[in-house]
């Protein structure tokens, strides 16, 4: 079997989304932002400045965690929004903290999804942070989107749905190794649908169609 190479937590979104945006942002380092990618970068980039890290008697808050997982089953990397270490006698010790704690993880997200508790591309990609959270700490710990628009976190059911998760990001997992391992940018899916994708204009380069009327004028012209 072919060594697998590190994915990053973040483009497991990318790759749900559209495999050939996966592979042009991967291979390509292609980038590009629109409104959508703005208002998501902000709202973590608020997660991430620190403020919302605190403790208290009950709990220690820490954003902006890193966390890898590097075993023969998984090899994923990246940042974590939000880690909540709270105060148990039933919890695993913290390097760096004192007393033993219960884990939990919150993914920010900037709008609540209509119809659904959540969306199932947002559950893969907590259940991969929670893969990495529990190599990490050697804990099994809880799971929560936060939606900034309603102020309210909703649970992730791995404790119930744990298989159908890794099954899924497990085929994810495998897609996208295949592309990095050969490097080669796949076509658009059909069905795909591009509005707001934020590399549109990178992925099909707006190039004038082939005129031969065009072609003799330049000509004509000396150009
Ligand atoms: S424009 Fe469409 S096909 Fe191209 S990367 Fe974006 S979503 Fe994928």
């Amino acid at each position: 079997m072919s060594e697998n190479l590190t994915i990053s937590l973040r483009s497991i979104q990318h790759y749900m989304y559209c495999p050939r945006r996966y592979a042009l942002l991967e291979l390509n380092r292609d980038w590009n932002e629109n409104a959508f990618v703005v208002k998501a970068n902000l709202l973590h980039e608020h997660v991430h400045d620190g403020s919302h890290s605190y403790s208290d008697s009950r709990k220690i808050v820490r954003s902006d965690v890193t966390v890898y997982r590097d075993g023969a089953d998984y090899d994923l990397q990246g940042v974590l929004d939000c880690v909540e270490f709270v105060r148990s006698k039933d919890g695993v010790p913290i390097p760096g903290l004192e007393g033993t704690f219960l884990v939990r993880i919150i993914e920010y997200k900037p709008k609540a999804p209509k119809g659904e508790p959540f969306h199932e591309t947002d559950a893969i990609q907590v259940y991969a942070q929670k893969l990495c959270a529990d190599a990490v700490w050697g804990t099994d710990c809880e799971c929560f989107l936060y939606y900034a628009d309603i102020r309210r976190r909703v649970r992730l059911p791995f404790d119930t749905d744990a298989a159908k998760y890794a099954a899924l990001l497990g085929h994810l997992l495998d897609g996208m190794q295949k592309i990095l391992a050969s490097g080669t940018i796949p076509e658009r899916v059909k069905g795909q649908k591009c509005s707001g994708c934020s590399i549109a204009d990178l992925c099909f380069p707006k190039e004038k169609s082939y005129s031969v009327r065009r072609e003799i004028m330049l000509q004509k012209e000396g150009k």
